[in-house]
């Protein structure tokens, strides 16, 4: 787990790491010296206009108070009305990410970035190592911020060959205070990223450090450094160094997108489209249904909450992070004025079994996620929080909530619409795809549409209906959730309880409780006995309380299923051709180091993206975000151990290896 900086401000008012016993920033004119360094030794300003690609992207070592950024910002929001650019991307690396308090004190020095440094002190992640993917203005701005250690992310940033970076901000405290950063593997990785003519800029003059970037491959030259500083180093790369972090049998190929057709009407394909969108990529929705949510989005509560193991593996990691996007997301588009019924009021995992006890001990044990995130509660905390007495302890996690998957399916459709239009066809049934020379035709029973590119398929559990998809290893699980009558004591719940199901805090006197599990089945009809089921466990562990005595009748109830994979992650990319992989790869066989066809391309513009079980509302938002950066050749928010557990071959590359095929 990463720890906040322990930091003081000196008689300048500059802050200060304790730890290095160094200066964020010049006590004469931080903010000049930010500019002159890393801004206009980087020539930020003539590429943007005539950069030739619609983002720019910056990384950085060391995001500290996050002047470079909101400097970055503040003089991209600035640049001509002719620029060539219309998106920044900025990337950032913290090993000791300062408190929000220090921050808010920190950024107070700079009245002219104060509207921005708001905007950034409202999304501040909390100290959670890996990638948080923060956007601003209407998605114009992205800024990713990869806590941790620098040498620890920068092998998990997913790249594919020509690179992702265009300037390098080498910040970072003083060499002499802080060597363990300043090695010959951070130069090689920042020449690994970068782009055709990627530059960097540094205010360090250190001989070590220009000849490091210099056998990284950078050409670097001495320039007059800032204020009484005689010298600092910025350099230049002609040529990316077509390096790729990612096996070629989890890669992707990059797509134009502007063609697009997406199938399925749930909180998946919105997500999807609003990310489309805020890259102003126009796409076509295809509905089966008469409006957007009536398949397995469609509960009048879901509880939104990470699923979290002991250790930070990377389901985990999918999860934490997806959830904390996700988040992000539903706050931004409630301040925007779109409504959709939710509460933040926190999730309690409750240890009803001596099974989810020691689960939840080892989480607790292992010490892997901040107090932020998630933190243990005794039965007497548990019913503070919950404001009902309650029999158990457990976790709870402040930051959860519950929302109306409809309404915020609709919510992140509109403010995707409200981008850029979305053409939608309702009660449109795609049964087939067909491939011509421009792409794909989309046939119902009766018309046609297209030809379109790229085709998305995120139709849940009927993802698997094409022949092009109808390899694609998912199973259904059906669900049924009950409305059951608030009571007196009931109406008080002020929390989403977890037990083995869940049971939601009331919403126009009716609680959500369930969810049953029926393995494979893709039926949706209502069963009677489900909400008795669902009723006898909630009274089994809760016995006794006011809670349960006060409850009323089941007045009604949503069945719905879910879509799953083995290995219980969603499926996100390019459907591969079954065959045509495994010939290209049929050297996994022998072991993941033997040459492979390097020709191959079993790919063909459908794209797979399904398989969220009943987490859509929490990783639906950023896994999708990941897919289209990736398509886009930009740099993409989850790590690449995320990347590989979440790419449609994953199964197929297990098999190879396992010589089951
Ligand atoms: N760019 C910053 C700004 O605009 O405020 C100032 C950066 S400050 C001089 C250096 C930063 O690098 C500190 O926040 C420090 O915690 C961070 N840092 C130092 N070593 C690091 C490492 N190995 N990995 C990631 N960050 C590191």
């Amino acid at each position: 787990m990463i720890k906040n900086a322990q930091i003081h401000f000196n008689d300048a008012g500059t802050p200060v790491a304790n730890s290095f016993d160094d200066v964020y920033f010049s006590n004469d004119d931080g903010l000049a010296e930010s500019h002159y360094v890393f801004y206009t030794q980087n020539h930020i300003d003539e590429r943007l206009q005539n950069h030739g690609k619609d983002r720019f992207v910056i990384a950085e070592t060391g995001f500290g108070t996050g002047l470079n950024f909101l400097n970055a910002w503040h003089q991209f929001n600035q640049r001509s009305k002719d620029a060539s650019v219309n998106q920044l991307h900025f990337v950032s690396f913290e090993k000791y990410p300062i408190h929000i308090d220090d921050l808010v004190k920190a950024l107070q020095a700079w009245p002219t970035l104060a509207p921005l440094a708001k905007k950034l002190c409202q999304q501040y992640p909390m100290a959670l190592e890996g990638c948080h993917r923060l956007e601003f203005d209407s998605g114009s701005v992205t800024l990713d911020l990869w806590f941790g250690d620098i040498h620890d992310n920068l092998p998990q940033i997913s790249f594919e060959q020509n690179g992702i970076i265009d300037a390098w901000f080498l910040d970072g405290f003083a060499p002499s205070k802080n060597p363990d950063m300043w090695q010959q593997s951070l130069f090689n990785a920042m020449a690994n990223m970068s782009r055709d003519n990627a530059t960097f800029a540094t205010f360090t003059a250190a001989g070590f450090v220009r000849r490091g970037l210099q056998e990284a491959g950078f050409e670097c030259k001495k320039v007059k450094g800032f204020g009484r500083k005689r010298e600092m180093v910025v350099g230049k790369l002609k040529h990316a160094n077509q390096q790729s972090n990612t096996p070629q049998y989890y890669s992707v190929q990059p797509r134009q997108l502007n063609n697009i057709a997406v199938i399925g009407g749930g909180i998946t394909s919105s997500c999807l489209l609003y990310h489309l969108s805020k890259r102003n990529l126009n796409a076509t929705l295809f509905c089966q249904d008469d409006d957007l949510a009536k398949g397995a989005s469609h509960n009048r509560q879901g509880a939104v909450y990470p699923n979290l193991q002991a250790d930070n593996t990377p389901p985990s990691e999918f999860y934490a992070h997806s959830f904390l996007y996700a988040k992000r997301l539903y706050q931004h588009l409630a301040s925007s004025g779109y409504e959709f019924a939710h509460d933040w009021c926190g999730v309690l995992l409750q240890s009803v079994t001596k099974a989810k006890q020691t689960q939840h001990q080892n989480l607790v044990d292992k010490a892997a996620w901040p107090h932020a995130l998630v933190y243990p509660v005794d039965s007497e905390q548990a019913s503070a929080i919950a404001n009902t007495q309650l029999p158990y302890g457990g976790l709870f996690i402040p930051e959860a909530g519950w929302l109306n998957p409809a309404e915020a399916t609709k919510a992140v459709f509109e403010a995707a619409h409200a981008l850029t239009p979305i053409e939608t066809h309702f009660n449109t049934d795609i049964i087939r795809l067909e491939k011509v020379t421009q792409g794909w035709i989309l046939h119902t029973e009766e018309q046609t549409f297209g030809p379109f590119s790229d085709v998305f398929v995120c139709g849940g559990e009927h993802s698997d209906r094409f022949e092009q998809t109808q390899h694609v290893p998912l199973h259904g699980v059906r669900g049924q959730v009950s409305h059951i009558e608030a009571g007196q004591a009931s109406k008080a719940l002020t929390t989403v309880l977890c037990h083995k199901g869940y049971f939601t805090p009331a919403m126009d006197e009716l609680h959500c409780m369930g969810a049953t599990f029926d393995k494979n089945t893709k039926s949706r009809a209502i069963k009677d006995e489900d909400n008795v089921t669902n009723r006898a466990q909630l009274e089994n562990f809760y016995q006794g309380t006011d809670l349960v005595n006060s409850l009323g009748d089941i007045v009604s109830e949503k069945a719905a299923v879910r879509c799953c994979f083995n290995d219980h992650l969603p499926m996100l990319g390019q459907v591969q051709h079954n065959e045509e992989f495994c010939s290209a790869f049929a050297n996994l066989r022998k072991g993941k180091h033997y040459g492979f066809d390097e020709a191959a391309q079993p790919y063909q513009g459908i794209h797979i993206v399904t398989g969220f079980g009943a987490r859509g509302l929490c990783s639906a938002p950023l896994a999708t975000e990941h897919l289209v950066a990736g398509l886009l050749g930009e740099a993409r928010p989850f790590s690449e151990r995320v990347h590989q557990a979440i790419h449609p071959a994953r199964l197929l590359v297990r098999d190879l290896i396992r010589k089951k095929i």
